[in-house]
């Protein structure tokens, strides 16, 4: 593939792929990364499938969550003790768990033997989020909060680093960068929906930028995942976009998933329940099979 030498901006040069970031670069257009996160593969012929709900809100409800996750084939526990919440007041309705939110999330996986993937905020709460995680998850909010990448990067566990809402593709590998540079090798990158003028619903936050995902392949040998959840913020809408994502070439999935999800915590307008996420499972291996993968 023949790679751009436009002056640094949207394009990616070859400059950059040699200075910028040599550990996220792709060397050879065959040249793609593939780890395994208990068991799970990624960057290989399965697309992982990452699958919870937003915020740990009890100990049932996780546990309940993860059993059908598990059932229904789902690969990955994802859930959030420590929460980016838009807003600082908390309430019945509207909270986050955090360190109780942890162990919950431990005894989902001791239930199910599911990993878990879970978000880390701020380098204090590094320890405590690291001895509950498989996989650390690094928001949005936080792809370019530069201490924390190098942090995590320090673990040496395996990170999951959400595009920032309003970065380009470069300022992406970029941070990649910062946690690889570390020696931490065991990068996913997530598309997770990104500010525009037309996202067709005034609750839609973000647009899913689905052509990222064959962009970043092009350059960068790391799995890219994408999470129609936050990025479409609407229900009926996270089918489509999963589906839609693998077609694209994505090497995983995040789905929120949620016993009751117009009750959900926060962002109750995006979850599945149990039945259609099996269903969604069922319509994302057929997909799958269509482009060479498995679910
Ligand atoms: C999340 O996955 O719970 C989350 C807060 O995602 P994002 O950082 O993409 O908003
Ligand atoms: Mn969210």
């Amino acid at each position: 593939m023949a790679i751009s030498n436009a002056a640094p901006g949207k394009d990616i040069s070859a400059e950059d792929l040699a200075s910028k970031f040599p550990l996220a670069a792709k060397k050879d257009p065959e040249h793609v990364t593939r780890f395994s996160v208990a068991g799970v593969e990624f960057g290989g012929p399965l697309v992982p499938i990452m699958a919870g709900p937003n915020t740990v809100e009890n100990e049932a409800m996780i546990v309940d969550t993860a059993r059908a996750v598990k059932a229904a084939g789902g690969h990955i526990l994802r859930g959030g003790a420590f929460k980016p919440l838009t807003f600082p007041y908390r309430s019945e309705k509207y909270f986050e768990t955090r360190e109780q939110g942890l162990e919950w999330l431990a005894r989902a996986r001791e239930a199910t033997g599911l990993p878990v993937i879970t978000e880390v905020m701020a380098t204090e709460h590094l320890p405590a989020v690291a001895a509950v995680a498989d996989i650390l998850q690094i928001g949005t909010r936080n792809m370019q909060n530069y201490p924390l990448l190098s942090a995590v990067g320090q673990t040496g566990k395996p990170v999951m680093l959400k595009r920032g809402f309003g970065s380009s593709l470069r300022d992406w590998l970029g941070a990649a960068e910062y946690i690889m540079v570390e020696g931490n090798h065991q990068v996913i990158l997530c598309e997770r929906g990104i500010v525009a003028p037309h996202t067709h619903r005034g609750t839609s936050r973000f647009l899913l930028d689905l052509q990222v995902v064959p962009a970043a392949k092009e350059v960068t040998h790391l799995p890219v995942v994408t999470d129609p959840s936050h990025a479409t913020f609407w229900r009926p809408w996270v089918k489509p976009m999963a589906l839609a994502s693998i077609a694209a070439g994505a090497d995983g999935v995040m789905i929120e998933v949620h016993p009751d999800p117009v009750n959900a915590a926060v962002d109750p307008l995006q979850p599945v329940d149990f039945a259609e996420f099996a269903e969604l499972m069922t319509a994302m291996r057929a997909v799958a099979a269509a482009v060479g993968r498995q679910v």
